[in-house]
């Protein structure tokens, strides 16, 4: 009986252990957190100095599993050693029964260990969340800005390096290009000469940057050069905002005819579904039908889609099986979700699709590393390299706002990581520990019974305060239906539904103080 309770309970704690920490760890470690978040985090990445994630959650939840199945094999022993004394039986227990009783507990924990690991990981079991199983939710942004504190000399009259392919539309894609969402005024159109003059030749605009502001300046910028000489790609959508599934084929080609003469041009190279969040507005029959007509009219070559918020997986994979889409353009950047990894090698494998990386700095907080990069080196050139570091990827998009942008971030074309990249982006995670919202991931949007869109809200934190973009930030606030308003005085069950301990009730009610008062 003794014996019984004893692996009986040595299972069940197996099984609670995967359910909660050691599943939480394992699942924060594919997440993305750096070292330093998990227990020994530091000390145990050094046991793999050539990992390029934190191991620390994986070690330290499988170690906790097979710790306990271990000290299952004494308390089962210790058990069949108390069941032969309570009948009275001498000497000790055979040690073909120690052994038997003993490797099934063992086996017995760790099977119900890694169970739990997977319910609680995998699953989102206990969470609220769907897990790895339903990696959704995605902080789209538009730019991927900032600027280093210092413009070095050395990376002045930086050109492209390196030029890759675009999938099958061929081509030969610089692997930096210039995203232009935050372009405003004379000198956005001076960026983008300049970008082009030094070799980029892949430009992405869209209506609804800038209130078709970027796109009247790309089209300034690009009157001095021969129009193949540069990939030219905007989005169906209007300067307010997307279109939604069901508009009219007329309204879908109206939209690209003002772009094309706010751009000058007579046709874009690559049409984006935008900020895709639903594989209904991806698959809409009205949009690949405009889209025919409009390649079928020479106004556009080829089809893409951006993803959005939620359900990348979903939209991403319809993307694929679809067959239609040419390239496709996803947030990409170091300690994302790993399983965005297999996506981006299914789309290039399956479809040989082009794969553009945005929202590379992953969430712009740079600016307060500048104190501790001891080469002088930028986090953004680090950032950009990781990125490039997947071959299934064919450029990075990051958005050029700043002259100092051109030479900064050319500086990184063509390089590999070092480990003094990967020492800046370590620190970087270890900064933005509880406050970022990591895309793809999108665990707490059941959680409120409010429905307040919650990664949006914290997106627009991130746009006004690491951003600096104030307006686009309280425009995009004033949007949002409900809002973070409905935090103040809720009992909060959003709290710890957020994988990476973002205090979410906290975090919004800041954002609504912010955003409300400064509108
Ligand atoms: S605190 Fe805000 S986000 Fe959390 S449940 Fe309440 S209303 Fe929703
Ligand atoms: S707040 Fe947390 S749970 Fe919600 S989407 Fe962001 S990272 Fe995920």
């Amino acid at each position: 009986m003794k014996t019984r309770i004893a692996v009986l309970a040595t299972i069940l704690v197996a099984l609670l252990a995967g359910l909660t920490f050691a599943g939480e760890w394992i699942y924060l470690s594919v997440l993305g957190l750096d070292p330093s978040a998990f227990p020994l985090g530091e000390w145990t990445q050094k046991l793999a100095p050539g990992a390029s994630k934190a191991i620390g959650g994986v070690v330290a939840g499988f170690g906790t599993i097979l710790l306990i199945a271990v000290a299952g094999f004494f308390v089962a022993r210790g058990g069949l050693r108390a069941d032969a004394r309570d009948r009275g039986e001498v000497g000790n227990v055979p040690g073909r029964r120690v052994f038997l009783v003993g490797a099934g507990t063992v086996l017995g924990s760790i099977a119900a260990g890694v169970g739990g690991i997977w319910a609680r990981a995998g699953r989102g079991v206990g969470t609220g969340a769907g897990g790895w199983q339903e990696p959704v939710g995605e902080i789209f942004v538009k730019k991927v800005p900032e600027t280093h504190d210092r413009w070095e000399e050395i990376w002045k009259g930086s050109r492209v390096e390196r030029y890759g392919r675009l999938g099958r539309t061929e081509w030969p894609v610089s692997d930096i290009v210039v995203g232009t969402g935050p372009l405003r005024g004379e000198k956005g159109a001076d960026i983008v000469k300049l970008a082009l003059e030094r070799g980029v030749n892949y430009i992405d605009t869209s209506p609804d940057y800038s209130e078709a502001g970027s796109e009247q300046l790309v089209g300034q910028a690009i009157r001095d050069f021969p129009r193949d000489q540069f990939f030219l790609a905007t989005k169906f959508c209007t300067p307010l905002g997307h279109l939604p599934p069901g508009t009219p084929v007329s309204k879908y080609k109206q939209v690209i005819d003002e772009s094309l003469q706010r751009l000058g041009t007579d046709y874009v190279d690559l049409i984006h579904v935008h900020a895709c969040d639903e594989v209904e507005r991806l698959l809409d029959p009205n949009v690949h039908t405009a889209f025919d007509e409009l390649k079928a009219e020479g106004k556009a070559r080829f089809l893409g889609f951006s993803s959005h918020t939620p359900r990348l997986e979903a939209v991403a994979n319809a993307a694929i099986d679809s067959g239609r889409f040419d390239v496709m353009m996803l947030a990409y950047h170091h300690g994302i979700w790993s399983h965005l990894d297999d996506i981006i090698a299914r789309a290039r494998k399956e479809q040989d699709m082009g794969v553009v990386a945005m929202k590379t700095l992953k969430g712009a907080r740079h600016r307060d590393l500048v104190g501790f990069e001891e080469d002088r080196g930028s986090y953004a050139q680090a950032a950009l390299k990781w990125v490039a570091s997947n071959p299934d990827v064919s450029a990075s998009i990051i958005s050029f706002y700043e002259m100092q942008h051109v030479d900064e971030y050319l500086y990184a074309s063509g390089k590999g990581l070092t480990a003094a990249d990967v020492a800046v982006l370590e620190r970087y995670d270890r900064k933005i520990v509880g406050t970022y919202c990591a895309p793809h991931c999108g665990a707490c949007l059941d959680a409120c019974p409010e429905g307040v869109p919650i990664p949006d809200v914290l997106r627009h934190r991130m746009y006004f305060e690491d951003y600096r973009s104030e307006r686009q930030a309280i425009e995009g606030y004033a949007k949002l239906e409900p809002n973070a308003s409905a935090c103040a005085g809720c009992d909060a069950p959003c709290m710890g539904s957020c994988p990476v301990g973002i205090p979410i009730q906290e975090r919004l009610e800041g954002a609504h103080d912010l955003l409300r008062i400064t509108a």
